[in-house]
């Protein structure tokens, strides 16, 4: 993807905790694979640790590499750690919002680090604040730890509070929570977000993809199940099922965009996904061309398949500049009048003249594709097809990608012909919903597709949306 737009899409956050037995260094463990994780969020990072039952953490934002450095890590120093990488979905941008938030309630301390979207965190907000509860954040984190600390009161345990938390929380939610002896991973009951255990040696691991463990030379284990909490103490995995026989109801964009190629989740490589779906994409919509291209980097895999399936020559199609980082100063409309192009350029030798089949992972806004499509034109494309490896985007999704206002999703209001023009694209076709469902060969879970259906996983109310 290519996105430049700040109000549109945003990506989602990446969690990394670690209980170790092992003596590694937890931190330089935590950020090595939130470094992993960096594709899911690249607005802020933090980790915390915790040393004998006292909790210290650094968090800023930015980027991992630019926020951590020996100096910062070399002060932390603990059992046991939980990291966090953000993009904020439905919240403002604020300091005090960055993860993991670390509190301190009437049994000690606990660090929380989420990933998702609790749709009725607003509503319990309002009612805890109408209580006298003050919150220092605008995150939906801060509410579910508020009732967390005032279900501990009720509770033996923090494990037992949370059971009695998730039935009062409504969303997709992976979490991690670290208390002075525990490390705790739990995961919604449709299981909307990705979360892993892994192993290394005899420390346990939690990560919300299983490139992390690559990472940090860990073995992945297996996914959290949906609704269940684990728990690490002394060194010993406990865990506890607190929904048993609900469909599962994972994210497919997962697959589609969000994901690193290299993971597993859910028993379905990403890689292995992206390049069926161009394969179905070929068959649902074959195109006559001299060349497929991908858009770097989530449409290259679809692109490799779509060509493989029609015997058509895959190619690159342009040169990403790897290094324009969120802190990269956008050029002004009038710059970009003036043909200033920084983050994308076409490979004009594989263009010219050529029949170009151009593959990305969706059309949101349609923004993107009509940039692109215009680019290969500049640079001598003949024809430009465009195919996209996600069916049309029709709905808002609330369950944490935060896409933009149903009336601004292009194929919600136009047909795929009125697209087509819009973009100025020579044909365009999407994958069907029933070819993407095909695609993720071998997982063994249910899918969220609302925002290309609109059937979504829970009944919502206004308020909550
Ligand atoms: P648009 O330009 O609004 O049609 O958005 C589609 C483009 O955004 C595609 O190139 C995708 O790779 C990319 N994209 C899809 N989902 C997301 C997301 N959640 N956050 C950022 N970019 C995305």
């Amino acid at each position: 993807m290519i996105q430049s737009k700040e109000d549109t899409l945003k990506e989602k956050c990446g969690l990394f905790g670690v209980y170790n037995c092992n003596n590694w260094n937890t931190a330089e463990l935590t950020y090595y694979g939130l470094y992993a994780l960096q594709h899911r969020g690249q607005e802020s990072a933090g980790i915390a640790v915790n040393d004998n039952g006292r909790i210290f953490y650094h968090k800023e934002m930015g980027l991992v590499s630019d926020i951590f450095d020996h100096v910062v890590l070399g002060h932390l120093h603990g059992e046991i750690a939980i990291g966090h990488v953000r993009y904020a979905t439905a919240q403002e941008r604020m300091k005090e919002d960055i993860q993991p938030l670390v509190l301190k309630y009437t049994k000690g301390h606990m660090a929380l680090a989420h990933n998702g979207n609790l749709i009725n965190a607003q509503q319990i907000r309002r009612r805890l604040e109408e209580q006298g509860t003050f919150f220092q954040t605008t995150t939906d984190l801060e509410v579910l730890a508020a009732l967390l600390s005032r279900a501990r009161i009720r509770h033996h345990s923090i494990e037992d509070a949370l059971v009695e938390v998730m039935t009062k929380i409504k969303g997709a939610y992976s979490l991690l929570i670290m208390t002075p002896h525990k490390l705790i991973a739990a995961r919604d009951p449709l299981g909307m977000r990705p979360l892993s255990l892994g192993k290394k040696g005899d420390s346990y691991i939690f990560a919300s993809e299983s490139t992390a463990f690559d990472a940090v030379g860990a073995t992945f284990i297996r996914d959290i199940l949906p609704g269940e909490i684990i728990i690490i103490q002394d060194g010993q995995l406990r865990t506890i099922t607190t929904h048993v026989s609900t469909l599962s109801r994972m994210c497919i964009f997962e697959y589609v965009y969000f994901a690193r190629p290299d993971s597993i989740i859910e028993g379905a490589e990403v890689y292995e996904t992206r390049l069926e779906a161009g394969k179905i994409l070929a068959k649902e919509c074959p195109a006559e061309a001299d060349i497929v291209i991908g858009v770097p980097d989530s449409g290259l895999a679809a692109a490799q398949g779509y060509a493989k399936e029609l015997g058509i020559p895959y190619g690159e199609g342009f040169v990403k500049n790897r290094y324009v980082g969120r802190t990269f100063i956008k050029p002004s409309q009038a710059m970009r009048e003036q043909g200033v192009q920084i983050k994308l350029n076409p490979l004009r030798s594989q263009i010219k003249g050529k029949r170009v089949v151009m593959i990305d992972d969706s059309i949101v806004r349609g923004t993107t594709s009509k940039y692109i499509v215009q680019l290969l034109k500049d640079a001598g494309a003949k024809e430009v097809h465009v195919r996209i490896s996600s069916p049309p985007v029709t709905h808002s999704c609330y369950f944490g990608i935060d896409t933009p206002h149903r009336q601004n999703l292009i194929a919600n209001n136009h047909s795929v012909e009125e697209i087509q023009q819009k973009i100025g694209a020579d044909s365009l076709g999407f994958i069907s919903l029933k070819g993407l469902l095909q695609t993720p060969v071998g997982a063994k879970c249910g899918f969220c597709t609302a925002c290309f259906t609109g059937e979504y996983p829970m009944e919502m109310t206004k308020e909550e949306i």
